[in-house]
């Protein structure tokens, strides 16, 4: 064995620390560098809502706010954060709560693109009297949140009953919000009704890919009491939701989009496409994700067309077009092509994809190269039949078999309608 003299053997291990520290930090904000410019070469540069803004000048390059974000969001670049995959960010500020010298503020929209925010008060209603939101709607992202705010919205309602003949409270959404809301709801023994557009319970939940790990914060839920569920899987968020409604018998009514709210002498009326209520009060539970962008064509009413991918295992054997240009199209036929026997068509309008992850892309590619899956670019939908579907393209229209239709186009918000109805909605662009 060598003898090192003793200043050696003390800087020895050091300086091996040391370097392997240095080693790691730069592969760290290497990949953290490749992240944002592929975000930026794919046009996924807009955070959906709420989202951190760090002040270079102030931050220390500390860490903290990479390691509390659950969502991979962001990165530390030449030693100072940044958001490297906006569009991940679910804008619970758990970053911001993390940074050691306040270096992160959170605000809503970009200098870019604006998000628009309903004005809601303290006690959850808006600039209209009897119109009230609650979650993601007004803003705040996370489930406890909008469990919460369902529930306090709930009772806020419930100290201006209806006369008899009319219901206290229409509730529109049966996300957390909503969900929390129907049972505090039942508690107070309000004259309700819960519609939801889609036939799922759950709301944005639902639609979180597969097996994701939900972190959940401790909530109150009326009827329930309080419920601690941590760090748990979708699918099991969703069964102990499924039994949630199945013990408390909750009334929700799936499948019914609210069209329109006018309103009458007391309250109001909101209308979907068969039924019309008539309430003293309304309680929007609507998220951000809007409802669906619809195609406008024939046919499109027909029971095999649908707005979002569920369980891709149903469609195998069949004969699937999906329809649009973004990450949710891409996602949902590159899925169900993996399914055996499945034959998929993805119908685009444009020439080649704009925003996409270029995860997306790649994966899109090799399932084309496999056979798995055809692309039909600068197509539009004419006309979808039982058994067919036509798209009208460059070359002429072009008559595919058809089982299903999975319309991937984006969804829109009922903002109009809200600023109609009088509420105030503040467009932030990059403001708390
Ligand atoms: C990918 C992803 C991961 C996330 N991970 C987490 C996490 O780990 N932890 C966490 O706490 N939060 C997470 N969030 C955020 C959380 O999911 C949302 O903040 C929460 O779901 C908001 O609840 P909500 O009830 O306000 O809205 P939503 O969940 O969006 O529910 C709104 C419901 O209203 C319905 N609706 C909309 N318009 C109409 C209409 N016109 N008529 C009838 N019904 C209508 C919708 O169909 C939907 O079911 C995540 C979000 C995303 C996108
Ligand atoms: S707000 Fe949440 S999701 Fe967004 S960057 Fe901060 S910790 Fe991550």
């Amino acid at each position: 064995m060598i003898d090192l003299p003793l200043p050696l053997a003390y800087l020895t291990p050091l300086v091996t620390v040391l370097v392997v520290y240095v080693y790691r930090l730069r592969r760290r904000e290497a990949s953290a560098a490749a992240a944002l410019q592929s975000s930026v070469q794919s046009g996924l540069t807009d955070p959906p809502s709420l989202h951190p803004v760090v002040d270079s000048s102030i931050c220390v390059g500390s860490g903290g706010c990479t390691r509390a974000c659950p969502e991979g969001a962001l990165g530390i670049i030449k030693g100072k954060a940044h958001l490297v995959h906006p569009t991940l960010c679910i804008g619970h500020g758990a970053c911001a709560a993390a940074c050691p010298v306040e270096a992160i503020k959170l605000v809503f929209g970009t200098e870019r693109r604006g998000v628009d925010i309903p004005y809601v008060k303290p006690n959850f209603e808006t600039s209209v009297d009897g119109i009230y939101i609650a979650g993601e709607l007004g803003g705040m992202g996370l489930i406890r949140n909008a469990a919460q705010q369902g529930l306090q919205a709930i009772e806020s309602v419930s100290r201006h009953r209806a006369p008899p003949g009319q219901l206290d409270v229409v509730i529109v959404g049966a996300g957390p919000a909503g969900l929390s809301a129907t049972l505090a709801a039942i508690e107070k023994k309000l004259r309700f009704v819960t519609i939801e557009q889609e036939e799922s319970l759950g709301g944005c939940v639902y639609h979180y890919p597969r097996n994701k790990i939900v972190a959940t914060h401790p909530v109150t839920l009326a009827i329930i009491g309080k419920v601690k569920l941590g760090e748990i899987s979708k699918e099991s968020l969703l069964a102990f939701w499924a039994g949630v409604i199945q013990q408390a018998k909750v009334p929700i009514q799936f499948g019914q989009r609210m069209e329109k709210i006018s309103r009458v002498d007391g309250g109001f009326v909101l209308k979907t496409a068969n039924t019309e209520y008539q309430a003293r009060s309304i309680l929007l539970a609507i998220g951000r994700r809007g409802s669906p962008n619809k195609l406008g064509v024939p046919g499109e009413e027909l029971a095999k067309v649908v707005y979002r991918l569920s369980d891709p295992e149903q469609y195998r054997g069949q004969h699937v077009l999906v329809v649009g240009g973004g990450n949710a199209a891409i996602e949902a036929a590159v899925t169900i092509a993996a399914e055996p026997d499945t034959h998929v068509t993805l119908s685009y309008r444009n020439e080649s994809f704009g925003r996409v992850t270029e995860s997306n892309r790649t994966q899109l590619q090799q399932a084309q190269a496999q056979g798995q899956l055809t692309l039909a670019l600068r197509t539009q939908v004419a006309q979808i039949e039982p058994r067919h579907v036509s798209l009208d393209g460059d070359d002429g229209p072009l008559v595919i078999e058809n089982d299903v239709v999975i319309v991937c186009a984006g969804g829109v918000l009922p903002t109009p309608m809200l600023i109609e109805l009088g509420i105030g909605v503040e467009t932030k662009y990059g403001t708390v």
